[in-house]
């Protein structure tokens, strides 16, 4: 038996289709239209492929995107006073500091200054303080573990009371993840390079978070028979084969695992589709919450 495919492109879909519905409702009831600010600072290619497609998606789902590009050696007062701006704007309800910034800028004041209403990315030091706080809700979640755990409730795994084990424990991936399947009641376990055995660890797991950035790590001997396996790695690897002389790997080895899991996501079409449609869900949020719809 193989597991159940988690297909995220179909998920990120049926967001979508929800957001699209709540914006025409928005629109028509209230004369609000969601609106995004995304800020580039240099010219870094992959930053700017990031964005494009963050700007596209915002026009597919009936939002206003708003450009925002400076240049690379921008100084910390003008990327901090453009910030300041689009705090202030009311037609914006989400601001996107593209990561990672040049090295000269100081990243956490800049992220520490986007006014938490507009925190569609939800890393400000609030929203996450929250998020590692018993009985306290960030107003946002950010994009990839909120996408993760989206995964999970939509294909109808049981969070509460299971072991979840999360491969990885960074502020962007590994550490949100872990903070918002404990809210949900699991029983966590967080590895990083210093755990000592890994396989050991990930075999306790119903639920198993991969966050590495380690090609295929994970085989089919680390994995309880059943259990569910969200692998949030993208990994570049050579392949001659491939046109661009690359493909795209997980942190885990789909064919290996895929005899075991009972669930599973795909790299690519798991994870990765998740993280924009939920950026858009935040920023749909944020419109509701500017709009006093909700708390
Ligand atoms: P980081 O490099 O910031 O963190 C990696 C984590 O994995 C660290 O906690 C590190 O431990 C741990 N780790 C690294 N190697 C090992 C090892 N051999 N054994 C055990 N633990 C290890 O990565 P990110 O969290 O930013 O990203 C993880 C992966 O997710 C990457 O492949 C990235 O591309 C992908 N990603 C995908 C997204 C999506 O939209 N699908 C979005 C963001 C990331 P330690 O803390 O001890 O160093």
């Amino acid at each position: 038996m193989t597991a159940q495919l988690i297909d995220g492109k179909a998920i990120a879909g049926q967001i979508y289709a929800e957001i699209e519905a709540e914006v025409a409702e928005l629109k028509e009831k209230h004369g609000v239209t969601p609106g995004l600010a995304t800020v580039l600072v240099g010219e870094n290619p992959a930053s700017q492929s990031y964005v494009r497609s963050k700007q596209k998606t915002c026009t597919t789902c009936g939002f206003n995107s708003i450009g925002e590009h400076l240049p690379a050696d921008a100084p910390q007062e003008d990327v901090e006073a453009l910030v300041k701006r689009l705090n202030q704007d009311p037609t914006i309800h989400g601001i996107l500091v593209q990561l990672p910034l040049p090295k000269h800028l100081d990243e956490e004041k800049i992220l520490g200054m986007i006014s938490l209403e507009k925190d569609v990315d939800g890393f400000h030091p609030v929203n996450i303080g929250r998020l590692s706080m018993k009985g306290r809700k960030p107003l946002f979640v950010p994009c990839t573990p909120g996408g993760c755990i989206e995964l999970l409730i939509r294909s109808g795994v049981e969070i509460s009371g299971k072991e979840a084990v999360i491969l990885g424990r960074s502020n962007i991936v590994g550490l949100p993840v872990a903070m918002l399947l404990l809210h949900r009641d699991a029983t966590i376990t967080i590895c990083h390079s210093r755990t000592r055995d890994l396989p050991e660890t990930c075999r306790r797991a119903d639920i198993l978070i991969a966050a590495v950035g380690r090609p295929e790590m994970v085989k089919a001997d680390w994995v309880k028979p059943g259990a569910a396996v969200i692998d949030v790695g993208i990994n570049r690897v050579e392949d001659p084969s491939a046109k661009r002389g690359y493909r795209l790997v997980g942190d885990v080895d789909f064919d290996d695992v895929n005899q075991v899991a009972g669930y599973l996501t795909p790299v690519p079409g798991g994870v990765g589709p998740m993280t924009i449609a939920m950026l858009m869900w935040n920023t749909l949020a944020g419109a509701k919450r500017a709009a006093g719809l909700i708390d």
